[in-house]
């Protein structure tokens, strides 16, 4: 209840402030019975947190998977809309690769992180009845709970493929600068492909730790520049990786990681695997590790 949601964040104080995203503001709360929860309140009379809220309940209350954060439950009273989450106490993966976390992430941690979140956008997919376009996957909407497992977050923006009956999605774009599939531009349609090339950019995060744009510089195109065909140990990346992890030659896999990044990011969606192929690709990686 409202007041139930009241009491356990101390009044909605400043203190228990999380995050704030488009809508309105997150907030940290714990139950009576001492379970954490995050409480996403809308700002008040935003129509828009108001559509995008019934959205995000009507996918969430179907969406069951370990690597998607799950709704606990929502608060439609005195002209307020809350929704309830599981609490991720480690933040987001961009905190994390910014260094603001204090969490380190090791190359093997980058793997699993990598596997648990495509497992969570493939189970959108291909598994969940209708199957769901994410449509924002980007390294701020992807949170890590307490064991460091990714679970994939926010789905205002999510649409139902089955809402167009034609297998994709077609609205005016939404997505986030960087991330978003080049194919949109000129077909104006999300697909499933439109989450891969999102998430090929994710990757690229991971071994770079640097944002999708910064200083106007795409971090695809900067990735591609580095790339030398002679080069087998990928050493002409050193320059762009992230310094916690910068030898390539020591981690496991890095390469088959790259190659499939880029794969992600190919300017045609048909040249990109499905989520569930590079899930497949990435437990190779982990399993040929032992
Ligand atoms: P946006 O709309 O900008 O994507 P979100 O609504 O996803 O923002 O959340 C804003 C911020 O609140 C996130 O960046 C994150 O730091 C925090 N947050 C959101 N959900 C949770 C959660 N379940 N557990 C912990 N922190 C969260």
């Amino acid at each position: 209840s409202y007041d139930e949601l009241k009491k356990c964040t101390n009044n909605f104080s400043d203190s228990n402030e999380i995050g704030s995203g488009g809508y309105g503001k997150v907030y940290r709360g714990m139950f009576s019975d001492g379970q954490v929860v995050a409480i996403k309140r809308a700002q008040q009379g935003s129509m828009q947190g108001g559509l995008e809220f019934k959205t995000e309940i009507e996918l969430l209350s179907r969406v069951h998977h370990k690597n998607v954060v799950g709704l606990l439950g929502f608060c439609f009273e005195q002209g307020e809309q809350m929704l309830v989450y599981e609490f991720m106490p480690n933040g987001t993966l961009r905190e994390s690769l910014s260094g603001r976390s204090g969490i380190h992430l090791d190359w093997k941690r980058r793997l699993r992180i990598t596997l648990g979140s495509a497992r969570g956008l493939a189970y959108l997919h291909e598994l969940a009845n209708p199957p769901i376009i994410h449509r924002d996957v980007k390294s701020t909407n992807i949170l890590l709970d307490e064991h460091l497992t990714a679970k994939v977050a926010d789905f205002g923006l999510s649409k139902l493929v089955a809402d167009s009956g034609k297998g994709y999605v077609s609205s005016q774009v939404k997505g986030t600068l960087g991330y978003l599939d080049p194919e949109y531009y000129t077909t104006q349609q999300l697909t499933e492909k439109s989450d891969v090339y999102s998430f090929g950019v994710v990757m690229l995060e991971l071994i770079t730790a640097r944002q999708p744009i910064e200083k106007g510089k795409y971090i695809v195109r900067e990735v591609r520049l580095m790339m030398d065909k002679n080069d087998e140990e990928h050493y002409g990346l050193r320059e762009l990786m992230d310094r916690s992890i910068r030898n390539p030659g020591t981690l496991i896999g890095f390469g088959r990681f790259l190659e499939l990044a880029l794969q992600c990011v190919e300017e045609s969606a048909a040249d990109r695997p499905t989520m569930s192929e590079l899930v497949k690709a990435i437990e190779t990686i982990l399993q040929n590790d032992g």
